[in-house]
């Protein structure tokens, strides 16, 4: 049993205790310590990055968080939310931190193509890459590894990361809420299969130890502006294509539904799982015309079917069996639609 949590093992408890030797002898002072997620972040990204980002400034080790790109618009309350660099908005200073740093802690990504425009940039970097991510076959980037498919989120991994350095009952306020969001988001607040005994020791001792974990949901899912609202509503009254016979059902949003509704990043998110919520669908996708030629996927799925396997082949994309993403470029919104029609048969068999 790992001090601090009553946690029953993590799912690689060898591998969590080397990497964590390892990296905590080899953080030393006076060193350039940066922390990077994937682009578009998430709950997951975000959450990772400023939880330890929060945790080594509580143990003494100060660390700068650069993010690709601005998370969603309902994660601007998260604490630490405002000193993150974001590269595509402060190029010059993002790559500057990059190339100054001695250690690159990469959390949430299994391949430098996850970081969009700063993938030269942090490819380059001369740091050590410490990578802490639960994707699948991570590409070989990394220096030092931390990889879990079967945990449900980055986050929780990092507990598992922080109770290997002795250090769990350590873990301020800020820390813990930043660390919560990640695995609440990342498993649907607490519901896919990925949620085990372990993650729910996990919130037992952020709980024990004070975290009040109410506003953390208020916060996150209860501050939707009005127009995101109306977006969704309108998306699943007029944008949603079910073919029923095959179990899939997809929400397809144009651009100039984007605009009309003054579309903010973020708006569209949670909408695939509303989807997936419709009886009789195993497999939901949200299309988003981000730009003329370029549409951005988001794939769900229960059960068996790979939805990381369908966006692989077929969408330039990846990510999990049962959450995934792609893209479409070169089609409009309607192209689309007819293109899923004739492929339908070939990704579901109904027969
Ligand atoms: P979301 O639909 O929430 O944007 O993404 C769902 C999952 O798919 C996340 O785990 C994310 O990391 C992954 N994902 C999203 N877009 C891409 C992509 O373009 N490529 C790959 N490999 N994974 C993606
Ligand atoms: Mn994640």
């Amino acid at each position: 049993m790992r001090e601090g949590i009553n946690l029953l093992e993590s799912a690689s408890p060898v591998m969590v205790s080397e990497m964590a030797r390892q990296c905590w002898e080899d953080m030393q002072p006076g060193q350039s310590i940066v922390i990077v997620a994937h682009r578009s972040p998430d709950g997951d990204a975000v959450g990772a990055a400023l939880g330890l980002h929060h945790h080594l400034k509580a143990m003494g080790i100060a660390t700068n968080v650069v993010l690709p790109d601005r998370f969603p618009a309902f994660l601007d309350w998260m604490p630490g939310a405002d000193g993150i660099c974001f590269y595509e908005e402060e190029t010059a200073a993002a790559a500057q931190l990059l190339d100054a740093a001695d250690i690159i802690w990469c959390l949430d990504f299994n391949g430098l193509d996850r970081v969009g425009k700063m993938e030269d940039a942090l490819r380059n970097a001369r740091g050590q890459k410490w990578v802490v991510d639960h994707h699948q076959m991570p590409d070989a980037f990394a220096d030092r590894l931390l990889s879990d498919p079967a945990c449900g989120s980055t986050c929780e991994l990092l507990v598992d990361l922080i109770a290997g350095w002795g250090q769990s009952d350590f873990l301020s306020n800020e820390a813990m809420a930043c660390l919560y969001v990640g695995i609440m988001t990342d498993t649907g607040s607490f519901r896919f299969p990925s949620v085990t005994a372990h993650t729910h020791a996990v919130l037992a001792h952020f709980l024990s130890r004070g975290l009040g974990h109410a506003a953390i949901h208020q916060n996150t899912f209860d501050e939707q502006s009005l127009n995101r609202v109306q977006l969704q509503g309108f998306a699943m009254s007029e944008r949603l294509h079910v073919f029923s016979e095959y179990g899939l059902a997809v929400v397809a949003i144009e651009r100039g539904d984007l605009d009309r509704f003054h579309y903010e990043s973020g708006d569209t998110e949670g909408l695939v799982n509303k989807v997936l919520g419709l009886a009789g669908v195993r497999v939901a996708i949200m299309a988003r015309e981000a730009e003329p030629g370029l549409i951005k996927l988001s794939l769900r799925s229960v059960g068996d079917f790979s939805v990381r396997d369908l966006a692989a082949a077929e969408f330039d994309g990846g990510g999990h069996k049962n959450a995934a993403g792609g893209i479409v470029k070169g089609k409009t919104i309607p192209e689309f639609i007819a293109f899923v029609n004739t492929r339908l048969s070939d990704w579901i068999d109904v027969s």
